[in-house]
């Protein structure tokens, strides 16, 4: 296959790149670099079977020659990059949807959209089956991203109903590894971050607030195989294994060879108290689940880390 992945040179994106191309497929990568960076796919240039373009997929995306697949992975991610990007995080969410979706309508392709377990917003069902409509707040902080990505699944559907387009919605559940931003914000990495220079870990609220952490290895392995998989419904892709963030704090801390002082600061407007994905879907439909445990995959991105210093990398 000749595959476009939009949001190529991010984190889970990079690591879409290297999974399809171990696959053997083509792959070209668009990407306007706003959270990400070239060093996370400075490995594949050169690759006849790998072309980078710079490119806001908000505005007309041309490509010459056939698209077997569009995966549409392009957003800020973490909250403390939608919050800097709020207006970027809706175009992108919309306007780059429609864009992608555009593609792959005129090369026939396959679509598959990054989409989140943050569409079920502050959840008053737990865990999450794709069936929950969720609970979001459309005018708080977080409603750039959650509405954003709402309303590309709803266009998505569209595409799969009025233009009979061949589409995935995979709900992305809170993943992590290697290649993450060092000062994304996001708790793992600013966590990791704090130990390795001794800092307090900053835990917001008492902390009893709960994720459930997928390895970056797995999610890009479910989101491949939802690819390949004629199922055009939502699928949740995450790690069952929940866990408290004062506990991830702690297990960061032991890791580090350290009994973290922790730091408690403001809970944040509108952050989810619980997030668990039920995924039933996933195991009997994909005949996936994931295969990395919390232990195993701290360990690898914290080696990671390390290497890279606890200071954020120059972009680009
Ligand atoms: P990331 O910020 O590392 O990657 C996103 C990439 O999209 C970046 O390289 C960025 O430069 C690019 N991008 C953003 N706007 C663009 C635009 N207008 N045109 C072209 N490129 C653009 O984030 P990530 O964690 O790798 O997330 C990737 C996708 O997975 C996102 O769609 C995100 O919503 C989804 N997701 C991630 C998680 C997670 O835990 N990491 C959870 C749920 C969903
Ligand atoms: N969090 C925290 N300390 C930090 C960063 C985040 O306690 O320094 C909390 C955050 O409030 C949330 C949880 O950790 O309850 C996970 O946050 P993250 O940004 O990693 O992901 P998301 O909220 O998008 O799931």
């Amino acid at each position: 296959m000749r595959v476009v992945v939009t949001g190529g040179a991010g984190f889970i994106g990079s690591h879409l790149c290297d999974h399809l191309i171990g696959k053997g497929h083509e792959v070209v990568c668009l990407d306007n670099l706003i959270t990400g960076t070239t060093a996370n796919i400075e490995h594949l240039a050169g690759r006849p079977d790998f072309k980078f373009i710079k490119h806001d997929v908000t505005e007309y995306i041309y490509l010459d020659g056939k698209v077997d697949a569009v995966m549409h992975l392009a957003s800020p991610a973490s909250p403390k990059d939608y919050l800097r990007f709020p207006i970027q995080t809706l175009k992108v969410g919309a306007l780059g949807t429609h864009k992608a979706l555009g593609l792959a309508k005129s090369k026939k392709a396959r679509f598959l959209l990054a989409s989140t377990s943050e569409v079920y917003g502050d959840p008053l069902e737990h865990p999450q089956r794709e069936t929950y409509w969720g609970h979001v707040n459309p005018v708080g902080p977080r409603g750039v991203y959650d509405e954003a990505k709402r309303f590309a699944e709803a266009m998505t559907m569209a595409y799969q109903r009025f233009h009979r387009l061949d589409t995935r919605i995979a709900r992305i559940f809170n993943t992590y590894g290697p290649r993450m931003r060092i000062d994304d914000g996001r708790a793992l990495p600013t966590f990791v971050s704090q130990a390795l220079k001794g800092m307090p870990l900053t835990v917001y609220g008492d902390g009893s607030q709960t994720r459930s952490f997928c390895y970056v290895s797995d999610t890009v392995d479910g989101l491949y195989k939802l690819l390949l998989l004629n199922y055009t419904d939502p699928v949740n892709l995450g790690n069952p294994d929940e866990v408290t963030i004062l506990k991830l704090a702690q297990e960061v801390g032991e890791m580090a060879g350290i009994k973290p002082r922790i730091e408690y600061r403001p809970y944040p407007e509108d952050d989810p108290k619980v997030r668990r994905p039920d995924i039933l879907i996933a195991t009997t439909r994909l005949g996936w689940k994931p295969a990395v445990g919390r232990r195993e995959g701290l360990a690898k991105t914290f080696e990671y880390f390390k290497k890279q210093g606890a200071e954020p990398q120059p972009k680009n």
